[in-house]
């Protein structure tokens, strides 16, 4: 599918025919915004052997079938590989995923697919998504290879944390921003996957991201996250009672982990110093706001978003999962304290 609202890319980076197109692009933006789909579709022109006038990859000749099966032998995708450890629940999977590295011996391996010809006599592409996860013996590696790339392979980069990415392995790129879409191209887009009614209010969260939103009705969070926004805008008054309904959306069926809900409690609070001192709200257009607003202490409001700062760093493994809720819902209510 074509998003549209990366037209204005796409016209960039092909507005002058493929020919003109450079050997290593890096496509870099939040999660959620369509590099992706983009970088599938790239990888298809460049190895669609029935281009269309338009630039699009047919989808029907050997090669598209080929690239659709997964074994078109002149290209490669390199992700991070999930082997370190014995993978176990679900939940447990998404933890050792997002451990997990691209290693040197990956990066090797592609020597000899870059070195050696084509199959088909055309290009050859090498995907590597989340290039943001390569160690740094494997960046230094594909550099090698970016140093001298024969002239019929590219390279084709994704990454949502470029903050994580070697400088010099950028400066061989060529840097493809991403950005969120206009918010009614992201509705457009949320009605094609079925979250037509609810898609704004999701938005807002996703920080305007529609695959993110897309993303997480499909991880079963949407419900967890209705469930914690109902919690805090009416929060009991005991921060035990409170935990032990945040603890119910965790034992839930949908992917909904600590790091989910240690962000959702921040960006409610954020919101609430936002909508107290500046009058709107990033994230939460479009939800429930609680009654009494203008009552709350926008310091406090304050001071507890950055306190939650030291929950977000042990989310991910509490010692005590219930003492770490009561914890937070402490933090959390005492920050609703109006201004005496
Ligand atoms: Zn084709």
């Amino acid at each position: 599918m074509q998003l549209q609202w990366n037209s204005t890319i796409r016209e960039q980076l092909l507005g002058q025919g493929l020919a003109r197109l450079p050997h290593a692009v890096l496509l870099v933006g939040p999660a959620g915004v369509g590099k992706a789909a983009f970088s599938e579709q790239l990888a298809a022109l460049l190895l669609c052997e029935s281009i269309s006038p338009e630039l699009s990859a047919c989808g029907q000749c050997q090669a598209c079938r080929w690239l659709d099966a997964g074994n078109h032998p002149d290209f490669r995708r390199v992700a991070p590989d999930g082997d370190e450890e014995p993978e176990e629940g679900a939940v447990e999977k998404t933890k050792k995923r997002s451990a997990a590295n691209i290693k040197i011996d990956q990066i090797r391996e592609l020597e000899a697919f870059v070195f050696v010809g084509s199959h088909r006599d055309g290009n050859r592409v090498v995907l590597i998504t989340e290039a943001d996860a390569m160690n740094p013996a494997a960046a230094n590696a594909l550099l090698k290879i970016l140093e001298e790339p024969p002239p019929s392979v590219y390279f084709i980069l994704v990454s949502s944390k470029t903050k994580s990415l070697l400088p010099t392995l950028r400066s061989r790129c060529r840097v493809i921003p991403f950005g969120p879409p206009e918010a009614a191209a992201a509705a457009a887009w949320l009605a094609g996957a079925g979250l037509e009614k609810q898609a704004a209010r999701y938005l807002n969260l996703a920080g305007g991201a529609p695959m993110r939103v897309a993303q997480w009705k499909e991880q079963g969070q949407l419900a967890p996250i209705d469930a914690l926004v109902e919690s805090l805008v009416s929060p009991p008054a005991d921060p035990i009672a409170l935990a032990a309904r945040w603890d119910g959306l965790l034992k839930g069926d949908g992917m909904f982990r600590m790091e989910n809900l240690v962000e959702g409690v921040q960006r409610w609070l954020f919101d609430l110093a936002q909508e107290r001192l500046a009058g709107e709200t990033r994230y939460h257009g479009g939800w429930p706001r609680p009654k009494g607003v203008e009552k709350l202490n926008p310091n406090a409001l304050l001071a507890a978003w950055r306190e939650i700062n030291q929950f977000r760093r042990s989310a991910r493994h509490p010692l005590n999962q219930l003492l770490f809720l009561e914890n937070l819902a402490t933090h959390f209510l005492r920050a609703l304290r109006p201004v005496a």
